[in-house]
C-alpha cells in the first residue's frame, strides 16, 4: 500500500532530476560555446586613416577587414557576409567599412594591393569596382596558379570607367602608394593578424570572421555604448 502511495512521488522525483541533468547539460554545453568564442579585445582600434572607407564618415562604429585578393576565404568573405553587413549597418550610417591589405600570399598580393591603392589614389569612387572585380577573377579552384599580372589589372581596370591606365602605371611606382601597402603591413602586425580575412568590429578582432551573428552582436553593443 505504501508502495503504491510513494509511485506518483517517486516519479515526481525521478523527472525533476532528469530535467535538472538536462538543465545542467546545456548550460555546461552554452559555456563550452561562449568559451570557444572569445574574440580578442584591443586597447586601441586600427586607424583607418588614408584607407579606402566605405559609409559615413561619422558612423559611431567602424568594421576593418584585413584581406588579401589572393586568399579564397576572403573572396567567400566579401561576397556572403559584406554584402549582409553593408546592407544592415553601412547604408543605415552606424557603420564605416574599412580594408586594409594584406600580403600573405606574396608578390602576387603585393602586385594587387599596389595596383588596388594607386586607384583609390587616382580616384575613390573606382575603388570598390576594382576591388570587387579583382575578388571575382581570382580562380575558383587552383587559385595558387599565377593570376595577379599587369595584364590582369590592366584588364580590369580598363572596364571601369573613371581609371587611367597611363596614371595607374605611374601611381603603382609612387613614394605614396608604397607607403600606404606598407602602412597596411604595420597595422597587421599591431594587431596581430594571423589568418584573412580578419575581421575587427572596433577594437575586438573575431575569432571566426564568418560567425555574422557574433558580428551583430558586437556592433549592437559598440552602438549601445556610444549611445
Ligand atoms: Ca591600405
Amino acid at each position: 500500500m505504501t508502495k503504491k502511495k510513494n509511485s506518483p512521488f517517486k516519479f515526481a522525483v525521478i523527472i525533476t532530476l532528469f530535467l535538472f541533468a538536462v538543465l545542467t547539460a546545456l548550460v555546461i554545453v552554452n559555456n563550452k560555446t561562449s568559451e570557444t568564442n572569445t574574440d580578442t579585445s584591443f586597447e586601441t582600434q586600427p586607424s583607418i586613416e588614408g584607407q579606402p572607407t566605405l559609409g559615413d564618415t561619422d558612423a559611431p562604429v567602424t568594421v576593418v577587414e584585413f584581406g588579401d585578393f589572393k586568399c579564397p576565404a576572403c573572396k567567400a568573405w566579401g561576397e556572403t557576409v559584406f554584402p549582409q553587413l553593408i546592407e544592415d549597418y553601412v547604408d543605415t550610417g552606424d557603420v564605416k567599412f574599412a580594408y586594409v591589405n594584406v600580403l600573405f600570399h606574396g608578390d602576387e598580393s603585393k602586385l594587387g594591393s599596389v595596383a588596388a591603392e594607386a586607384i583609390y589614389k587616382q580616384n575613390p569612387d573606382s575603388y570598390w569596382e576594382f576591388h570587387k572585380n579583382l575578388f571575382k577573377e581570382q580562380p575558383e579552384t587552383d587559385h595558387d596558379s599565377a593570376w595577379i599580372t599587369m595584364d590582369k589589372i590592366n584588364e580590369i581596370a580598363g572596364s571601369i570607367p573613371g581609371i587611367d591606365l597611363k596614371m595607374l602605371q605611374e601611381d603603382m611606382q609612387s613614394q605614396l602608394v608604397i607607403n600606404n601597402v606598407n602602412k597596411d603591413e604595420i597595422l597587421v602586425n599591431e594587431f596581430k593578424v594571423q589568418q584573412t580575412p580578419s575581421i575587427m568590429v572596433n577594437g575586438t578582432m573575431l575569432t571566426d570572421p564568418f560567425d555574422y551573428e557574433q558580428i551583430k552582436i558586437l556592433i549592437n553593443k559598440e552602438l549601445e555604448d556610444s549611445k
